[in-house]
């Protein structure tokens, strides 16, 4: 037996004592995953062990059957799990099991918000872990011993989960990690094997370490009585213990696919979609890839995880290969298995590799149309488009290749339904698309509000054209990497001269092109009296309501991405926008009959007013209310 020194105690880093708090309170109803959290660490130390075994043999110690054993003392009121995987040191444990290492977790921490519902969704997010064991366990001791470390050098961990452990060095003869839950009297219930079999092949089953529970056989007499004294335990493996993938599509069911999910991916809700596919030829691979529910925490950080678990003939290899994958395509989890890699590649190997290069776009194909295929249920893909819609939108830019494929799979608002959610197709637009309209016509501002609200949908409108609303940040710049869809142009409506092709008929380009004729002399003198604040001043077409409007030519910057540049730090060259002014506007005709300084004035306050519709800064508040106020006092 095990005998403890130099016994140690030490705090739980503040973000564990938050989350432990927070777990044992808001998972109360969903306790049982204690269990698949522990058998998912189990599998990933064999894992390990295997891949640090391929060349050190002798980690196996003589023991290469990799397993994961469950034992029940329903005396003692407890559960154990065993695993003879790689074991961790005393500073793996101090590091494992009392801090969470994760970047971000104390930013993920904060949104948590003590209300059960809300915090067990997010806490889904997170992947609960070891820690989930304090779920059901008042206090939890781990014995464990790492591969290639002398049985000396056995560490002992042991927690009540309320703030601080204890940890002390052990002999301990068996590599791997035992882990001792002495359940809580309200957990009882798991202490009966019948429940944790079958909670095992509810979780479990997809795993390829097989998991073992006793069985006691008690040998009979001649008349089919039981021998006292006869009784033999025997292991008895409870899962499949065959890696999901490996196993043929037919066989599985959804749940099987959801179950193994929530393995791969640590997320414990259910996937969107997936697709599971065996690949013969030239390469050789299996993947199964999922799109998950919800977004991680740090789908947006520079360093979060991302890319596939790789296996290679099914050894597993690494945790979030990267190379697999795009950035875009970052929220898809999932497996790779191949044998057109060697066993030891290693992520610079990775992304060298003109296998892994093919496989990688093989793979990007096979992710967007599982995307196509899902976007076939129009509520689970506007989930899917809520969740990550604005990373698909980094794929035309990233992407050039399959632009048209996530050209497809784009979602926007419109002024079809007016909705700020982003649910429409660019297909559905083009089927809408009016009599004689050859482009696809769109805004981008820096609000919904802004974009739906904007002076230059005032044509749009009347004409009964759909306008997409853009207003995402990343919006211009996808929009400055598509250039055409179905053959249509895309046109930014704030921009260049207004060209509505057919739709317009003769008749009213002549008639434009006479006011303008007639406001020459108007025009003139707006640009003198405005001087360099603008490039040029123009009758418009595109207003109804609005006396002025401010256009960029066609191949600026548009106004979106400058802010957001400068907000950035990035110095731009400066722009002058064009002025457009509505000859059938009031304000425009008071306008023409002003003179000397009220005219310099009014001109000023219809360029700032058009400046602000657009959603950008005056260089001179105070001046332009000034001279707003004087005119409704006059
Ligand atoms: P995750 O599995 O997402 O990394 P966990 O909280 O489940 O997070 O586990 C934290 C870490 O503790 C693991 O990454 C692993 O390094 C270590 N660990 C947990 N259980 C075991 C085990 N049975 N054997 C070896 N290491 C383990
Ligand atoms: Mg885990």
């Amino acid at each position: 037996m095990a005998t403890a020194t130099q016994e140690e105690t030490l705090g739980f880093q503040t973000e564990v004592k938050q989350l432990l708090h927070l777990m044992i309170h808001s998972l109360y109803s969903n306790r049982e995953i204690f269990l698949r959290e522990l058998i998912s660490n189990a599998a990933d130390a064999c894992d390990k062990l295997r891949y640090e075994a391929l060349d050190n043999d002798a980690l196996y110690e003589n023991d290469s059957e990799l397993r994961v054993e469950i034992e029940v003392d329903a005396k003692a009121n407890s559960v154990t799990l065993r695993d003879n995987g790689i074991g961790m040191n005393r500073d793996e444990v101090i590091k494992n099991l009392g801090t969470i290492a994760r970047s971000g977790t104390a930013e993920f921490l904060q949104q948590l918000s003590g209300e059960q519902q809300k915090d067990a969704k997010l806490i889904g997010q997170f992947g609960v872990g070891f820690y989930s064991a304090f779920i059901v366990a008042d206090e939890v001791t781990v014995r464990t011993r790492r591969a290639d470390d002398s049985s000396e050098a056995g560490v002992e961990w042991r927690s009540k989960g309320e703030g601080e452990f204890t940890i002390a060095e052990i002999e301990r003869p068996a590599r791997g990690t035992e882990i001792v839950l002495h359940l809580k009297d309200d957990a009882k219930e798991f202490a009966d094997e019948f429940r944790l079999k079958s909670l095992v092949r509810k979780y479990s089953d997809h795993i390829e370490v097989p998991v073992r529970m006793p069985k006691v056989e008690t040998a009979k007499d001649d008349d089919g009585k039981e021998i006292e004294g006869s009784e033999v335990t025997t292991w008895e493996t409870v899962n499949e213990a065959t890696a999901l993938w490996v196993r043929p599509k037919s066989d599985l069911s959804d749940d099987d696919y959801k179950a193994f999910y929530k393995h791969v991916a640590h997320d414990f809700s259910d996937p969107l979609t997936w697709s599971h596919n065996k690949v013969e030829g030239k390469l050789e691979y299996t993947s199964l890839l999922y799109v998950p529910g919800r977004a991680p925490f740090d789908l947006y950080e520079r360093d979060g995880a991302r890319g596939v678990k790789l296996y290679v003939q099914r050894v597993f290899i690494m945790d979030d290969a990267e190379q697999f994958l795009p950035l875009y395509l970052r929220f898809i989890k999932g497996v790779v298995d191949t044998k057109d890699l060697s066993l030891n590649v290693s992520r610079e190997l990775l992304q060298q590799d003109p296998q892994v290069e093919k496989m990688k776009s093989a793979l990007t194909k096979r992710s967007l149309d599982m995307l196509k295929k899902l976007a076939k249920d129009e509520e689970a893909y506007q989930t899917f488009w809520n969740t990550f819609g604005s990373v698909l939108k980094e794929g035309p830019a990233e992407d050039y290749a399959n632009r048209d494929k996530i050209a497809g799979l784009l979602r926007f608002a419109t002024t079809h339904n007016d909705s700020a959610t982003q649910d429409q197709s660019l297909a559905a637009y083009v089927e809408r698309m009016q009599e004689g309209q050859q482009k696809i016509y769109y805004i981008v501002a820096d609000s919904f509000k802004a974009a739906q609200h904007s002076p230059h949908l005032e044509i749009f409108r009347k004409k009964g054209i759909e306008v997409l609303l853009l207003s995402d940040r990343i919006d211009e710049w996808l929009m400055s990497h598509l250039t055409e869809f179905d053959g249509k142009a895309f046109v930014d409506v704030a921009k260049g001269d207004l060209d509505l092709g057919e739709i317009e008929g003769e008749e009213e380009k002549k008639a434009q092109e006479e006011t303008a004729k007639a406001k020459e002399d108007l025009l003139q003198r707006v640009k003198e009296a405005l001087g360099d604040e603008v490039q040029e001043v123009k009758v418009t077409h595109r207003l109804t309501d609005s006396p002025a409007c401010v256009v960029l030519p066609e191949n600026e910057m548009g106004f979106q991405m400058r802010r957001i540049m400068e907000a950035a730090g990035q110095p731009l060259p400066e722009v002058k926008p064009i002025l457009e002014l509505n000859p059938d506007h009031a304000l425009v005709s008071r306008l023409e009959g002003a003179e000397g300084e009220a005219f310099g004035d009014l001109a000023r306050i219809l360029l700032d007013q058009a400046i602000i519709a657009e959603g950008g800064h005056l260089d001179d508040p105070a001046a332009y209310v000034k001279r707003l106020n004087a005119l409704l006092t006059a």
